[in-house]
């Protein structure tokens, strides 16, 4: 696994909180490396359980608090699949996302921010950002004969 270097997050994080104006505490640097370690798009509850694996005493409220100010500060997004609980990503970069009917994991696709192909955008209209869901099999399901 890599290792995010801690003392650039810690900075960055606490650059962006302030400028959204949230205070910096341990806790949402806490929840934001949880995030960024594993970038499998955790629900509130999986952070919840990595979260307490290195700060105990952390509560589901907080973490829930953590997840909120992350995503009005534009540091992780949150995405929600349907029927699904709401899941959360830390790629602030242009892209949709894949999500497999067979492991039910859920890939970043990048996007260019030109319309990508099949999207007939009608005359005049200008596209500001995507929310494209794909649904299908991802690469190692296909290769297992899944489908
Ligand atoms: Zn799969
Ligand atoms: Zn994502």
């Amino acid at each position: 696994m890599t290792r995010v270097e801690p003392k650039k997050t810690s900075d960055r994080l606490s650059q962006r909180l302030r400028s959204s104006g949230f205070r910096f505490t341990p806790q949402r640097q806490h929840v934001y490396d949880v995030l960024l370690q594993k970038r499998d798009h955790p629900t509130a509850e999986e952070v919840f359980i990595r979260a307490k694996g290195g700060m105990p005493d952390i509560s589901m409220a907080t973490v829930y608090n953590c997840l909120d100010t992350l995503v009005q500060s534009g540091l992780a997004r949150q995405v929600t699949v349907d029927r699904g609980a709401t899941r959360f990503c830390p790629n602030m970069r242009e892209h949709c996302h894949f999500y497999c009917d067979v492991c039910a994991q859920v890939f970043d696709i990048g996007l260019t921010g030109e319309a990508p192909a099949g999207i007939a955008l009608p005359r005049g209209f200008k596209a500001a950002r995507f929310e494209i869901a794909i649904h299908g099999t991802c690469a190692g399901c296909s290769k297992n004969g899944a489908h």
